[in-house]
């Protein structure tokens, strides 16, 4: 009887493992992981265990949990480092191996995953891109309006929330404009006409140099306007008044990892 011959990699191919340490090795490096050292993140997780009564909301599982270290309190939306969806969530409360199977399945996707907030598996635009990057408040939407024709498409987080209804700054379910902002994102290889003007914070230049290898012919544009007088701008607009309080932490956010790229 044949024997099977046994499983057999070529050298050049990456083991699951090798794949893996690449894959923590690019989540060490988001800011990410930083937050969830915080008090704020221990509260937060706390409170969403508690709300949960410790019990793993998966389907079809339900363990009650008493060790609390062996529960994980989840993003059932992946942030992929967007501070706004880190903190809002929504959350879940899962046990260990829900979570593990869960985290499994997103490490399969492997070479896929893109940190920051370009979507997974996205391919080269066939239109010019022009990335906008700056803080909150420091003028991205005016400038685009000053610059894009009419026949360009305008790429804006905010506009999206505010046409699918969630407020043009809120943070509730988000899940929901992500997912059209990647789908407007993934439009790009079949588009022809026109170009793209693409709306992000991108406070780091790492963090544009992986929007211009994912998306290819890229400008990028730098809205320079200062700390304070994004902050002036977002107190004096009175859209943004019930939204202070994270629009405020994004503009810190913004300039602390701006600052810190130098360092
Ligand atoms: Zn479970």
């Amino acid at each position: 009887m044949p024997v099977a011959p046994k499983t057999f990699r070529s050298p050049s191919q990456p083991s699951r493992q090798h794949k893996r340490r690449r894959y923590d090795r690019v989540r060490d490096q988001e800011p990410s992981r930083a937050w969830y050292k915080t008090a704020r993140w221990q509260k937060l997780r706390w409170s969403i265990l508690v709300r949960d009564l410790f019990t793993c909301q998966k389907s079809g599982c339900g363990r009650v949990e008493t060790e609390t270290s062996q529960l994980v309190c989840d993003h059932v939306e992946p942030h992929r480092g967007d501070e706004a969806l880190f903190w809002n969530g929504p959350f879940q409360t899962l046990c260990k191996a829900c979570h593990d199977r869960d985290k499994q399945r997103e490490e399969r996707l492997g070479d896929r995953f893109q940190p920051y907030s370009i979507p997974s598996g996205v391919k080269p635009s066939r239109i010019p891109v022009h990335l906008v990057c700056g803080a909150p408040g420091s003028g991205k939407s005016t400038y685009v309006r000053q610059h894009a024709q009419a026949a360009d498409y305008v790429i804006d987080f905010d506009d999206i929330r505010e046409r699918l209804g969630l407020g043009r700054y809120g943070g509730q379910d988000l899940g929901f404009a992500y997912a059209e902002r990647d789908r407007m994102i993934r439009s790009l290889e079949h588009r022809h006409h026109g170009e793209c003007w693409l709306i992000v914070m991108a406070p780091t230049d790492a963090e544009r140099r992986a929007w211009m290898r994912a998306l290819g012919r890229v400008t990028v544009h730098t809205i320079d306007t200062d700390e304070d007088e994004c902050l002036r701008r977002i107190m004096a607009d009175p859209m943004r008044q019930g939204y202070l309080p994270p629009l405020v932490a994004a503009v810190a956010k913004y300039f602390e990892e701006n600052r810190k790229q130098f360092r």
